[in-house]
């Protein structure tokens, strides 16, 4: 069978060539005569495939020296609690923009350990927008400030930094991590479930500014605290070796095709053509503020949803997979991360012309 263009939201499609170079090694990796997923994580060969993925993930996003980059588990779920966990120290209070769906459940999550106060949200306009600067209500003793700059499921991305003073920052980066380039020297902490924009699920990375760390809540696990990891050079316990490796192997292509500022291009590129297609046609629509529309998570409607089954179905006829939309909004979303080829993007907007003339 051939491959298809798969749309997923996550795990998501992963670059073809590291999946070759995996195949390529998996039996023997470098002459070791074993696979990455046989070698001891402590051993040297294992070492050196980790200190090359964090030294690649440094040199992408220019990570200064003053962060740590942990390769944990547990998804971004688990940072739900480890920030509050771990950056409360003593504070009871902590502020969040609410931009949907991942914001809720950080906050939900984040109300077992503080007050969280919703200083931003999006919530009026069902989530097709998010607050501005001006309109947050910031603490300005707040422990942390926390946002989703990249709403999965309602397709909604930032498009500017929130600003909050001497309060940390902290991203829940999932879904549009190495998309373009950031700053870090702005954020607390960066963190992402790794399934969508970095390699297989199992791998969450977390690049924490080091003054944040060291003063977690008494009681917390040694799994959540940020010091013991971070001491443990992220081997406090077994860590997922295998998808820290393909991560590694998803860095390096990164840098041969050029870093983050290439891909900010060509994510541009796929974005805009996917959008301009949906709004030249009055046959689909996207509910988002155009300002706010996500690069990497394009949710669509049809004119008449009683179609919405035959268009799945004749789009996996065609090689188009995973489009069906998250079941809170309905219609269709398609996941257009850096390893979707721009082929895959021109093939679903050929699609969606050629069904919108027979159907519109
Ligand atoms: C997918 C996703 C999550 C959940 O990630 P897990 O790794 O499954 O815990 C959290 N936040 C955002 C923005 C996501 O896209």
């Amino acid at each position: 069978m051939a491959r298809t263009f798969n749309f997923s939201a996550g795990p998501a499609v992963l670059p073809e060539e590291v999946l070759l170079q995996a195949q390529e090694e998996m039996l023997d990796w470098h002459g070791c005569g074993m696979s990455v997923m046989e070698m001891s994580h402590r051993g040297k060969e294992f070492m050196s495939i980790a200190e090359q993925a964090e030294a690649d993930l440094r040199e992408l996003m220019a990570i200064p020296d003053n962060y740590k980059v942990l390769f944990l588990q547990g998804g971004a779920s688990s940072q739900f609690a480890m920030v509050p966990l771990n950056l409360l120290r003593g504070n009871p209070n902590a502020d969040y923009i609410n931009t949907g769906a991942w914001s809720k459940k950080a906050i939900a999550e984040a109300k077992k350990f503080c007050e969280t106060s919703v200083v931003g949200t999006g919530e009026e306009s069902r989530f097709t927008t998010v607050p501005s600067q001006e309109e947050l209500d910031l603490n300005p003793n707040a422990a942390y400030l926390h946002f989703t700059p990249n709403e999965t499921i309602g397709g909604v991305e930032f498009p500017y930094l929130p600003e909050a003073g001497d309060v940390p920052l902290i991203a829940d980066m999932s879904s549009n991590i190495l998309s373009r380039p950031v700053d870090v020297s702005k954020y607390g902490i960066i963190y992402a479930g790794a399934q969508k924009n970095i390699g297989p699920a199992g791998l969450t990375v977390a690049i924490v500014r080091e003054d944040l760390i060291g003063e977690a809540v008494p009681g917390t696990p040694a799994m959540f605290d940020y010091k013991v990891l971070s001491d443990a050079d992220s081997m406090y316990n077994t860590p997922p070796t295998y998808a820290w490796y393909l991560a590694g192997l998803v860095f390096q292509m990164l840098k041969r095709k050029g870093g983050l500022v290439a891909m900010a291009e060509i994510n541009q590129r796929k974005a805009k053509a996917l959008y301009d297609a949906i709004d030249g046609s009055g046959f689909y629509a996207n509910p988002v503020d155009v300002n706010c529309r996500s690069l990497m998570n394009v949710p669509f409607t049809l004119a008449n949803a009683d179609l919405d089954a035959t268009f799945l179905a004749e789009a996996k006829e065609a090689g188009l997979v995973t489009l069906k939309g998250h079941r809170s909004v309905g219609g269709m979303r398609a996941s257009i991360y850096n390893a979707m080829p721009e082929e895959g993007v021109q093939a679903l907007i050929d699609f969606m012309a050629d069904f919108e003339k027979r159907n519109g």
